[in-house]
């Protein structure tokens, strides 16, 4: 039984009251409605979606301040409930509360007040939370809190009609400590319950809308990036995407072209026809592609059909891969076969003529001399041969990345010129060959298997490529504490387009000559990596129709040693040093 109360001052009092809640109730459900018009503003995107989590945490920051003035509370906090730790972790920013402490404060979501409300999605008015039973009491102690609201926050989905279809918890929100020793009513429970699902949409959408725009800048970024071309068109043949790669592959100027009608942004009638036929049919292609964008490039061209809502086609995407490298090996390789079957028989067909000659020759109709200058041709094609088996056993060295070994000796360079240049005179009347060699020239530490090859590739060369005859010098020297060797002839010369390719392999100069030179394209390419296992280094000067010099430098010292002097030489360059001066 409730104790029996008396009219009079005792009840106006209470009248009193009652008015001032009244007004007080009145005016923040005023300021809830502004609240919640405000917000809902920044949620619906109207005048300023939020973007970027920078433009979420300043809504938030001026969401909190708000909360704290109407209901009168010191600290406010948002926690979020991350599944893969199971934490309700608070969220910056937060009101009246430092950094440290927004970084503190998390609990698992079965534990304390908050874990709670986060589980049963209702509200809790914590009168004390020091004595609070359900309180965690690090948490109370450390962010100094008196009493609380905390209520969930609950993202809602509503279909055309409004009527809420799916509720989704994603976390609580905390208000802390009202003012002036006041506690927490079921009127602030209203209203802040009201707010809490306001910034619960806020949140959730912002954040979906940035995760969403951070993968699309990811995935741009990877497109930009890639190798491949990447052209997308819609149904009605416009470009909607194009990378930089595509851009490049047909010579078109940067974020030009995007929305234009693709015959305008791509002259190549074959890539229109791919895509065209590729719309009409619904069928993907996988096509090789000729493109001049001005020279020959070969592409692989695979289509993807998009499929817009309903299934139908809402456009096409196309990848384009640069084979052109890829072809022109491939192209090379045939001739290369061809030409090597063709420089094995030429050899073996006229050795077997001069023995089967000799074999027949049964009654002595050649003399002593005409049988010697027989024997001397099949020695030197028989030399030919050799030479040029080894050097396919050398390609296939470099090819399966065995390096070439080394067979390290003290080479006297003169020595070897001498005996390479009367080896290669026996294959010629038309030259006259000129050695200088420097007087004093040192020894250097080499492979002289390796050197004897550098040199009998450049001299063949040398001979084949001035069928005219002319004169060849070799020239050797020293410079500084290298030796420099060239190879000069007065022949064919090359054509400045193949210079900076001629050390590739298979690389060959197209006849220009009538009288076809027939080679492997390989020569060259070795004399490369020969040089290359030495540290050294080879070029070429060259004036077409007039002849060519190809110069080999090699450091005296072991490879090993030039390897190490090489690796220490910048630093000694940075220390200040000049650079050592060029022997005479
Ligand atoms: P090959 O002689 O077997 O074709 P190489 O690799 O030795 O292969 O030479 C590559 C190409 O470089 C030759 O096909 C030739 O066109 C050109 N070349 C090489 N040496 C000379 C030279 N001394 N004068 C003119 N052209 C040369």
């Amino acid at each position: 039984m409730t104790e029996q109360t008396t009219p009079g001052r005792q009840e106006e009092e209470i009248q009193a009251e009652l008015d001032r809640l009244r007004s007080q109730i009145s005016e923040l459900q005023e300021a809830k409605r502004h609240l919640e018009s405000e917000l809902k503003e920044t949620s619906s995107g109207a005048p300023a979606p939020i973007t970027t989590s920078a433009e979420l945490e300043a809504t938030l920051r001026w969401f909190l301040r708000r909360v704290g003035m109407i209901m009168q509370a010191e600290k406010a906090a948002l926690m979020l409930y991350e599944p893969e730790s199971g934490e309700l972790v608070a969220q910056s920013p937060a009101l009246g509360l430092t950094q440290d402490e927004i970084e503190i404060f998390r609990v698992r979501a079965t534990q304390g007040v908050s874990g709670q409300v986060f589980r049963e999605g209702r509200p809790i008015i914590t009168d004390d939370a020091t004595s609070d039973p359900r309180t965690v009491k690090e948490n109370v102690a450390l962010l100094n809190i008196h009493n609380a609201l905390t209520v969930p926050l609950v993202v809602e989905r509503k279909d055309a009609e409004g009527m809420v279809i799916e509720k989704n918890s994603i976390g609580v929100f905390h208000v802390f400590n009202k003012r002036n020793d006041a506690r927490f009513a079921e009127e602030d429970v209203t209203l802040i319950t009201a707010l809490a699902r306001s910034a619960a949409s806020v949140i959730s959408s912002a954040k979906l809308y940035i995760a969403v725009a951070n993968e699309k800048r990811e995935l741009e970024r990877t497109l930009q990036g890639m190798l491949a071309g990447v052209l997308v068109v819609d149904s009605d043949t416009r470009v909607r995407l194009m990378n930089s790669a595509a851009r490049h592959m047909f010579g078109i100027p940067t974020e030009d072209g995007t929305g234009k009608p693709l015959a305008q942004v791509i002259r190549d009638e074959d890539v229109h026809d791919l895509i065209r036929s590729c719309l009409s049919g619904d069928a993907e292609a996988n096509a090789e592609l000729s493109v001049y964008s001005p020279e020959e490039r070969i592409y692989q061209v695979q289509t993807a059909l998009l499929k817009g809502e309903g299934n139908g086609i809402s456009g096409v995407v196309a990848t384009f891969n640069d084979i052109t490298e890829l072809r022109s090996v491939e192209r090379m390789k045939s001739e290369f076969v061809s030409t090597v079957s063709h420089e094995l028989r030429t050899p073996l067909t006229s050795i077997k003529g001069f023995i089967r000659t000799l074999i027949e020759d049964s009654d002595g109709y050649y003399d002593r001399d005409t049988q010697m200058e027989f024997y001397r041709i099949i020695d030197t094609e028989c030399d030919r041969l050799v030479r040029l088996i080894s050097d396919l056993l050398n390609l296939s060295r470099i090819e399966s990345g065995r390096a070439l070994e080394l067979v390290l000796t003290d080479v006297d360079l003169g020595e070897v010129i001498n005996q390479v240049v009367d080896s290669q005179r026996s294959y010629t009347n038309t030259h006259e060959f000129d050695i200088v060699v420097q007087d004093d020239l040192p020894t250097l530490v080499a492979d002289r298997d390796k050197v004897d090859q550098m040199l009998t590739n450049l001299l063949s060369n040398a001979i084949k490529y001035s069928p005219d005859g002319g004169k060849i010098t070799v020239h050797a020297r020293e410079v500084a504490d290298k030796i420099a060797v060239s190879v000069t002839d007065e022949g064919l010369g090359i054509p400045e387009e193949h210079i900076a390719r001629l050390f590739t392999r298979f690389h060959r100069v197209d006849s220009r000559d009538s009288r076809k030179q027939y080679g492997t394209g390989i020569g060259l390419y070795l004399v490369k990596h020969l040089v290359e296992a030495h540290h050294g280094e080879v070029s070429v000067d060259s004036t077409l129709g007039q002849g060519s010099t190809f110069t080999f430098v090699l450091p005296k010292v072991s490879p090993e040693q030039a390897a190490q002097q090489s690796a220490a030489e910048p630093a000694k360059q940075s220390a200040g040093e000049p650079p050592p001066a060029e022997a005479s």
